[in-house]
């Protein structure tokens, strides 16, 4: 444990308020675990999880540790998925607190992973703990899954781990996801799925030339741009029942030609698109394609060549788990939130691959930024949230 992480003794851990501070505490920077898991670990063991701490490796990457615990032996469980790992402080002394203090001013928490999303792990296991506490002989089995390589590469994170427990034997039924799903209050937004991404990156060569005897020469970017506005033309769809319509946002554009009197002899552009439920990565770059063959007609020499992805779109169709999660948002909140699928990428593209994720958590205006923070107030919500859920949920059986 480092050692500004303070001791089991100091404070309660089912304070959700609290354990957001010791754990923000840890300086746990993407690929450090920083006493983060440790102290989880900690905590959780103590209360009666069988906690494992699976360390996953991969040449040229740092290793990272991660951690899995469960409390029960039978179904269903429900898994809670999260991480401890964090994005750097950036310029330190732009931040009006010390990122790794976790002091509280004003009913504000302040820290490096305040929102992103030490603040909802900690909300989250601390219903846990309650919830157990409070009901020793609950059916079915409470797990977490908690990686230390969300913000980084995510090689050594959420992937392996969902295989480990897989190989276990371990199954889950529903997952909650605990990123920072609300735009402004705690009332405002479930997340049931993702959009998907992919990027591509076309060259379009030219022949370099006195631009005083073009007809010696090639521009690339005349055909540079005919190619780009061609991907434009037209809309790639008009978006979905849960969707907005996918995104083409073109991200660099390069010729690197310090000259005024010397035409370039290649254009290279980068470009991202955001794509809903309607696509696969293969039939949206088959579109895409498609597009640039046509705007190249004969005359235009490009390449294009796409980014592997593992974002694919995909979506948790609402039914009885996400009516159960709304239902304790708006229960506890007194306001129905939005389902949503806006934002970038998560893990919950590889949960999904298991069971029905739902993701939902703190406030997340402030994540990566100077000065990351969270309202007191918000950590005890989505406590409250959390544990309704948990009664709710091991109540009654639930079809998935
Ligand atoms: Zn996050």
């Amino acid at each position: 444990m480092s050692p500004n992480a303070p001791t089991l003794l100091d404070f309660d851990p089912a304070d959700p308020i609290a354990l957001t501070q010791a754990l923000i505490r840890c300086p746990s920077v993407t690929p450090m675990e920083g006493g983060a898991l440790a102290l989880l670990a900690a905590v959780l063991s103590a209360e009666g999880f069988n906690v494992e701490r699976p360390i996953f490796s991969e040449p040229g990457m740092p290793d990272i540790e991660n951690l899995y615990a469960r409390i029960g032996n039978e179904g269903p469980v429900l898994v809670i998925a999260g991480h401890t790992d964090v994005v750097p402080p950036g310029d330190v002394v732009a931040w009006t607190r010390d990122p790794f203090a976790a002091e509280i001013v004003d009913g504000v928490l302040y820290g490096r992973g305040a929102c992103d999303m030490k603040g909802g792990l900690a909300a989250m296991v601390a219903a846990a703990i309650r919830y157990r506490r409070e009901n020793p002989d609950a059916p079915g089995s409470i797990a977490f899954l908690v990686t230390g390589d969300e913000e980084g590469p995510a090689v050594n994170g959420t992937v392996k781990l969902l295989t480990w427990a897989d190989q276990r034997g371990e199954r889950f039924d529903h997952c909650l996801l605990g990123e920072p799903t609300n735009p402004a209050t705690m009332s405002d937004m479930i997340k049931i799925g993702r959009r998907g991404s992919l990027t591509g990156k076309l060259t379009v060569q030219g022949v370099q030339g006195h631009v005083g005897y073009p007809h010696l020469a090639q521009n690339p970017i005349r055909g540079m741009v005919r190619l780009l506005a061609g991907l434009e033309a037209t809309p790639l769809d008009a978006g979905t029942e849960h969707f907005d319509p996918s995104n083409l946002e073109v991200t660099t554009l390069d010729v690197g030609n310090p000259a005024t009197n010397v035409i370039p002899s290649q254009a290279r552009a980068v470009f991202n698109v955001r794509f809903n439920d309607l696509w696969t990565p293969e039939t949206l770059a088959a579109e895409i394609e498609r597009r640039l063959r046509e705007a190249a007609g004969n005359t235009v020499r490009y390449e294009i060549t796409f980014e592997p992805t593992n974002a694919v779109a995909f979506l948790t169709q609402p039914g009885p788990f996400v009516a159960l999660v709304a239902d304790a948002v708006e229960a506890e909140t007194g306001k129905r939130p939005a389902l949503s699928t806006t934002g970038g990428t998560s893990d919950a593209r590889f949960i999904k691959n298991y069971c029905p994720v739902v993701e939902y958590g703190v406030v997340g205006q402030t994540m990566h930024q100077i000065d990351e923070r969270v309202a007191t107030a918000d950590l005890k919500t989505l406590e409250r949230i959390t544990r309704r859920l948990l009664t709710t949920y091991f109540a009654t059986p639930l079809q998935s």
